[in-house]
Protein backbone atom coordinates (compact mmCIF):
# COMPACT_ATOMS: atom_id res chain seq x y z
CA UNK A 1 0.00 0.00 0.00
CA UNK A 2 1.40 3.10 -0.74
CA UNK A 3 0.00 6.85 0.08
CA UNK A 4 -2.18 6.93 -3.31
CA UNK A 5 -3.50 4.25 -3.04
CA UNK A 6 -6.07 4.62 -0.69
CA UNK A 7 -8.81 7.42 -0.21
CA UNK A 8 -6.41 10.14 0.66
CA UNK A 9 -9.10 12.17 2.58
CA UNK A 10 -9.13 8.78 5.19
CA UNK A 11 -5.66 8.86 5.90
CA UNK A 12 -5.13 12.07 7.55
CA UNK A 13 -2.22 13.17 6.24
CA UNK A 14 -1.22 16.29 6.75
CA UNK A 15 0.17 17.72 3.94
CA UNK A 16 3.12 19.05 2.68
CA UNK A 17 5.80 20.85 4.52
CA UNK A 18 6.63 23.39 1.80
CA UNK A 19 5.24 26.37 2.82
CA UNK A 20 6.42 27.95 -0.77
CA UNK A 21 2.41 27.62 -1.78
CA UNK A 22 -0.94 28.41 -1.76
CA UNK A 23 -0.90 27.50 -5.30
CA UNK A 24 0.75 23.95 -4.72
CA UNK A 25 -1.66 23.18 -1.71
CA UNK A 26 -4.67 24.63 -3.77
CA UNK A 27 -3.60 22.37 -6.28
CA UNK A 28 -3.28 19.53 -4.22
CA UNK A 29 -6.40 19.37 -2.67
CA UNK A 30 -8.11 19.93 -6.24
CA UNK A 31 -5.84 16.44 -6.71
CA UNK A 32 -7.60 15.09 -3.79
CA UNK A 33 -10.67 16.03 -4.81
CA UNK A 34 -10.18 14.64 -8.18
CA UNK A 35 -9.14 11.43 -6.53
CA UNK A 36 -12.04 10.51 -4.72
CA UNK A 37 -13.86 11.23 -7.60
CA UNK A 38 -12.16 8.67 -9.83
CA UNK A 39 -14.19 4.65 -9.33
CA UNK A 40 -13.08 1.90 -10.54
CA UNK A 41 -14.95 0.90 -13.07
CA UNK A 42 -17.27 -2.21 -12.94
CA UNK A 43 -14.77 -5.11 -13.20
CA UNK A 44 -11.70 -3.53 -12.95
CA UNK A 45 -9.13 -6.14 -11.90
CA UNK A 46 -5.79 -5.86 -10.06
CA UNK A 47 -2.51 -6.19 -12.31
CA UNK A 48 -1.40 -9.57 -12.36
CA UNK A 49 1.82 -9.15 -14.40
CA UNK A 50 2.69 -6.00 -15.87
CA UNK A 51 5.82 -5.80 -18.32
CA UNK A 52 5.91 -1.81 -18.69
CA UNK A 53 4.83 -1.05 -21.66
CA UNK A 54 3.05 2.19 -21.90
CA UNK A 55 0.68 4.32 -24.36
CA UNK A 56 -1.35 6.96 -24.98
CA UNK A 57 -3.31 7.14 -28.29
CA UNK A 58 -5.19 10.67 -28.78
CA UNK A 59 -5.64 12.08 -25.71
CA UNK A 60 -7.15 14.76 -25.22
CA UNK A 61 -7.44 16.72 -21.87
CA UNK A 62 -9.31 20.22 -20.24
CA UNK A 63 -9.57 20.96 -16.54
CA UNK A 64 -12.22 23.39 -17.43
CA UNK A 65 -12.61 24.81 -21.48
CA UNK A 66 -9.51 25.71 -21.74
CA UNK A 67 -7.30 22.42 -23.99
CA UNK A 68 -4.54 21.41 -21.93
CA UNK A 69 -3.64 18.63 -24.00
CA UNK A 70 -4.31 17.61 -27.85
CA UNK A 71 -3.97 14.89 -29.23
CA UNK A 72 -1.20 13.21 -27.42
CA UNK A 73 0.06 10.35 -28.94
CA UNK A 74 3.25 8.09 -27.88
CA UNK A 75 4.20 4.50 -26.95
CA UNK A 76 6.97 3.90 -24.44
CA UNK A 77 7.99 0.14 -24.45
CA UNK A 78 8.95 -1.67 -21.58
CA UNK A 79 12.50 -1.08 -20.28
CA UNK A 80 12.43 2.20 -21.98
CA UNK A 81 13.01 5.88 -20.52
CA UNK A 82 11.37 8.65 -22.21
CA UNK A 83 11.96 12.19 -20.98
CA UNK A 84 9.26 14.85 -21.17
CA UNK A 85 10.23 18.49 -22.20
CA UNK A 86 8.44 21.36 -22.90
CA UNK A 87 7.93 25.16 -21.51
CA UNK A 88 6.29 25.72 -17.89
CA UNK A 89 2.43 25.36 -18.56
CA UNK A 90 2.66 22.72 -21.84
CA UNK A 91 0.69 20.26 -19.91
CA UNK A 92 4.01 17.93 -18.55
CA UNK A 93 2.30 17.38 -15.08
CA UNK A 94 -0.93 16.60 -16.92
CA UNK A 95 0.14 13.86 -18.93
CA UNK A 96 1.52 12.38 -15.69
CA UNK A 97 -1.53 12.94 -13.41
CA UNK A 98 -3.85 11.16 -16.19
CA UNK A 99 -1.38 8.13 -16.26
CA UNK A 100 -1.66 7.67 -12.35
CA UNK A 101 -5.77 8.65 -12.94
CA UNK A 102 -6.16 11.53 -11.05
CA UNK A 103 -8.36 12.92 -14.04
CA UNK A 104 -9.59 10.88 -16.75
CA UNK A 105 -8.93 12.36 -20.47
CA UNK A 106 -11.72 14.10 -22.15
CA UNK A 107 -10.89 11.71 -25.34
CA UNK A 108 -8.40 8.68 -26.29
CA UNK A 109 -7.01 5.93 -24.60
CA UNK A 110 -3.94 5.29 -22.02
CA UNK A 111 -2.79 1.91 -22.58
CA UNK A 112 -0.77 -0.39 -20.54
CA UNK A 113 0.73 -3.33 -21.70
CA UNK A 114 -2.04 -3.00 -24.63
CA UNK A 115 -4.50 -2.54 -22.24
CA UNK A 116 -6.96 0.30 -20.99
CA UNK A 117 -5.97 1.42 -17.85
CA UNK A 118 -9.37 1.50 -16.98
CA UNK A 119 -9.59 -2.22 -16.73
CA UNK A 120 -7.54 -2.43 -13.60
CA UNK A 121 -8.40 -1.49 -10.10
CA UNK A 122 -6.68 2.60 -9.45
CA UNK A 123 -5.08 1.17 -6.23
CA UNK A 124 -3.02 -1.64 -8.37
CA UNK A 125 -2.21 0.91 -10.71
CA UNK A 126 -0.52 3.47 -8.51
CA UNK A 127 1.18 -0.25 -6.55
CA UNK A 128 2.88 -0.86 -10.12
CA UNK A 129 3.76 2.84 -11.09
CA UNK A 130 6.10 4.38 -8.63
CA UNK A 131 5.31 8.90 -9.04
CA UNK A 132 7.65 11.46 -7.28
CA UNK A 133 5.59 14.83 -8.08
CA UNK A 134 6.73 18.20 -8.08
CA UNK A 135 5.40 18.72 -4.79
CA UNK A 136 5.50 15.28 -2.61
CA UNK A 137 3.23 14.89 0.43
CA UNK A 138 4.60 14.20 3.37
CA UNK A 139 2.76 13.36 6.80
CA UNK A 140 3.33 14.59 10.60
CA UNK A 141 5.85 11.83 11.40
CA UNK A 142 9.29 10.73 11.36
CA UNK A 143 11.40 11.16 8.65
CA UNK A 144 11.74 7.19 9.10
CA UNK A 145 8.51 6.79 8.86
CA UNK A 146 7.88 9.04 5.67
CA UNK A 147 10.21 7.15 4.05
CA UNK A 148 8.92 3.98 5.14
CA UNK A 149 5.02 4.95 3.74
CA UNK A 150 4.08 2.42 1.16
CA UNK A 151 6.64 -0.23 2.57
CA UNK A 152 5.52 -0.76 6.05
CA UNK A 153 7.63 -4.12 6.35
CA UNK A 154 10.92 -2.07 5.21
CA UNK A 155 13.91 -2.86 7.35
CA UNK A 156 15.63 -0.13 8.72
CA UNK A 157 18.53 -1.01 6.46
CA UNK A 158 16.44 -0.36 3.53
CA UNK A 159 15.18 2.57 4.73
CA UNK A 160 18.54 4.08 4.91
CA UNK A 161 19.66 2.86 2.15
CA UNK A 162 16.91 4.13 0.33
CA UNK A 163 17.78 7.62 1.53
CA UNK A 164 21.34 6.72 0.49
CA UNK A 165 20.43 6.04 -3.24
CA UNK A 166 18.40 9.38 -2.91
CA UNK A 167 21.01 11.31 -1.55
CA UNK A 168 19.18 12.24 1.42
CA UNK A 169 20.95 10.24 4.44
CA UNK A 170 24.20 12.70 5.03
CA UNK A 171 21.56 15.08 6.14
CA UNK A 172 19.33 13.13 8.08
CA UNK A 173 22.50 11.26 10.31
CA UNK A 174 23.77 15.07 10.78
CA UNK A 175 20.02 15.97 12.75
CA UNK A 176 20.21 14.86 16.21
CA UNK A 177 17.73 12.59 16.53
CA UNK A 178 18.58 11.14 12.86
CA UNK A 179 15.89 9.16 11.44
CA UNK A 180 13.78 9.41 14.42
CA UNK A 181 13.09 13.05 13.89
CA UNK A 182 9.84 14.58 13.30
CA UNK A 183 8.82 16.60 10.74
CA UNK A 184 6.70 19.55 10.53
CA UNK A 185 6.04 22.03 13.40
CA UNK A 186 7.77 20.71 15.97
CA UNK A 187 10.61 18.74 14.18
CA UNK A 188 12.94 19.67 10.67
CA UNK A 189 11.29 21.19 8.17
CA UNK A 190 12.65 20.46 5.07
CA UNK A 191 13.15 22.24 1.89
CA UNK A 192 11.41 21.62 -1.75
CA UNK A 193 13.92 19.62 -3.12
CA UNK A 194 14.65 17.38 0.34
CA UNK A 195 10.89 17.07 0.44
CA UNK A 196 11.39 16.03 -2.95
CA UNK A 197 13.81 13.49 -2.45
CA UNK A 198 12.55 11.90 0.87
CA UNK A 199 9.66 10.65 -1.79
CA UNK A 200 12.14 10.00 -4.26
CA UNK A 201 13.61 7.63 -1.20
CA UNK A 202 10.17 6.39 -0.66
CA UNK A 203 9.46 4.82 -4.16
CA UNK A 204 12.62 3.77 -4.17
CA UNK A 205 12.15 1.73 -1.48
CA UNK A 206 9.34 0.26 -3.01
CA UNK A 207 10.84 -0.69 -6.43
CA UNK A 208 7.77 -0.42 -8.43
CA UNK A 209 7.51 -1.79 -12.17
CA UNK A 210 7.55 1.69 -13.77
CA UNK A 211 8.37 4.56 -12.42
CA UNK A 212 7.59 8.38 -13.11
CA UNK A 213 9.44 11.56 -12.03
CA UNK A 214 8.00 14.83 -12.23
CA UNK A 215 11.23 17.33 -12.61
CA UNK A 216 12.60 15.21 -9.65
CA UNK A 217 15.40 17.26 -9.11
CA UNK A 218 14.29 20.65 -9.68
CA UNK A 219 15.86 21.60 -6.48
CA UNK A 220 18.96 20.42 -5.97
CA UNK A 221 23.01 20.79 -7.21
CA UNK A 222 24.54 19.09 -10.32
CA UNK A 223 25.96 16.96 -8.23
CA UNK A 224 23.89 15.87 -6.50
CA UNK A 225 21.19 15.50 -9.36
CA UNK A 226 23.81 13.35 -11.08
CA UNK A 227 24.06 10.98 -8.08
CA UNK A 228 20.14 11.10 -7.66
CA UNK A 229 19.97 9.92 -11.91
CA UNK A 230 22.55 7.46 -11.19
CA UNK A 231 21.03 5.38 -8.63
CA UNK A 232 17.27 5.48 -10.62
CA UNK A 233 19.07 4.11 -13.46
CA UNK A 234 20.76 1.33 -11.34
CA UNK A 235 17.67 0.70 -9.38
CA UNK A 236 15.33 1.19 -12.36
CA UNK A 237 17.71 -1.16 -14.87
CA UNK A 238 15.45 -2.43 -17.13
CA UNK A 239 12.24 -0.99 -16.31
CA UNK A 240 10.05 1.43 -17.80
CA UNK A 241 11.36 5.39 -16.78
CA UNK A 242 9.09 8.15 -17.70
CA UNK A 243 10.56 11.81 -16.93
CA UNK A 244 9.88 15.06 -16.91
CA UNK A 245 13.00 16.88 -17.10
CA UNK A 246 15.38 19.67 -18.59
CA UNK A 247 18.85 18.63 -17.58
CA UNK A 248 20.79 17.56 -20.79
CA UNK A 249 22.58 14.45 -19.01
CA UNK A 250 19.06 13.13 -18.32
CA UNK A 251 17.66 13.82 -21.88
CA UNK A 252 20.84 12.29 -23.30
CA UNK A 253 20.76 9.06 -21.76
CA UNK A 254 16.60 9.22 -22.39
CA UNK A 255 15.89 6.44 -25.35
CA UNK A 256 13.73 8.93 -26.60
CA UNK A 257 12.39 12.54 -26.36
CA UNK A 258 9.00 13.60 -26.44
CA UNK A 259 8.33 17.87 -26.31
CA UNK A 260 5.62 19.22 -25.82
CA UNK A 261 4.06 22.57 -26.05
CA UNK A 262 0.84 23.90 -25.72
CA UNK A 263 -0.73 20.61 -25.36
CA UNK A 264 0.45 19.05 -27.96
CA UNK A 265 3.38 16.74 -29.22
CA UNK A 266 5.78 19.14 -31.59
CA UNK A 267 8.40 16.60 -31.38
CA UNK A 268 9.16 12.82 -30.33
CA UNK A 269 12.88 11.05 -31.07
CA UNK A 270 16.71 10.40 -29.74
CA UNK A 271 18.48 13.66 -27.95
CA UNK A 272 20.44 13.85 -31.56
CA UNK A 273 17.52 13.27 -33.74
CA UNK A 274 15.41 16.44 -31.80
CA UNK A 275 18.50 18.57 -31.96
CA UNK A 276 18.83 18.28 -35.86
CA UNK A 277 14.97 18.52 -36.50
CA UNK A 278 13.34 20.60 -34.04
CA UNK A 279 14.46 23.98 -33.46
CA UNK A 280 12.13 24.68 -30.06
CA UNK A 281 14.32 21.84 -28.87
CA UNK A 282 17.41 23.07 -29.91
CA UNK A 283 16.37 26.28 -28.23
CA UNK A 284 15.76 24.46 -25.19
CA UNK A 285 18.67 22.69 -24.98
CA UNK A 286 20.62 26.47 -26.09
CA UNK A 287 18.88 28.26 -22.97
CA UNK A 288 19.97 25.36 -20.75
CA UNK A 289 23.27 25.00 -22.01
CA UNK A 290 26.03 24.50 -19.63
CA UNK A 291 23.17 25.75 -16.88
CA UNK A 292 22.77 22.42 -17.19
CA UNK A 293 24.91 21.88 -14.34
CA UNK A 294 23.35 24.61 -11.91
CA UNK A 295 19.90 25.61 -13.52
CA UNK A 296 16.21 24.06 -13.78
CA UNK A 297 15.90 20.05 -14.06
P1 LIG B 1 3.65 21.84 -16.88
O1 LIG B 1 3.82 20.70 -15.92
O2 LIG B 1 4.12 21.52 -18.27
O3 LIG B 1 4.27 23.11 -16.38
P2 LIG B 1 0.85 21.65 -16.14
O4 LIG B 1 0.40 20.30 -16.59
O5 LIG B 1 1.13 21.83 -14.71
O6 LIG B 1 2.09 22.12 -17.04
O7 LIG B 1 -0.23 22.74 -16.55
C1 LIG B 1 -0.77 22.83 -17.85
C2 LIG B 1 -1.86 23.88 -17.86
O8 LIG B 1 -2.95 23.45 -17.08
C3 LIG B 1 -1.43 25.22 -17.30
O9 LIG B 1 -2.06 26.22 -18.07
C4 LIG B 1 -1.97 25.19 -15.90
O10 LIG B 1 -2.24 26.49 -15.44
C5 LIG B 1 -3.22 24.39 -16.05
N1 LIG B 1 -3.55 23.62 -14.82
C6 LIG B 1 -2.71 22.77 -14.19
N2 LIG B 1 -3.32 22.20 -13.14
C7 LIG B 1 -4.58 22.70 -13.09
C8 LIG B 1 -5.71 22.49 -12.24
N3 LIG B 1 -5.66 21.63 -11.22
N4 LIG B 1 -6.84 23.18 -12.53
C9 LIG B 1 -6.90 24.04 -13.58
N5 LIG B 1 -5.88 24.27 -14.41
C10 LIG B 1 -4.73 23.63 -14.19
MG1 LIG C 1 4.85 20.53 -14.14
Amino acid sequence: VNLLNRPIRQTGFLLSLFQQADTAAERIHHLLDQESAIQNHPGAQPFTHLTGSLSMQDVSFAYDAQPVLQHVTFKINAGETLAIVGPSGAGKTTLVHLLLRFYAPSAGDILLDDHPIEKYTVESLREKIGLVMQHPFLFDGTLRDNIALGTPDASFADIQQAARLASLDSFIKELPQGYDTPIGERGVRLSGGQAQRLALARVLLRQPEILVLDEPTASVDHLTDAHIMESVSALMAGKTLLVIAHRLATLRNAHRILFLEDGRITGLGTHQELVTSHAGYRGFIEASGDKAGRGGV
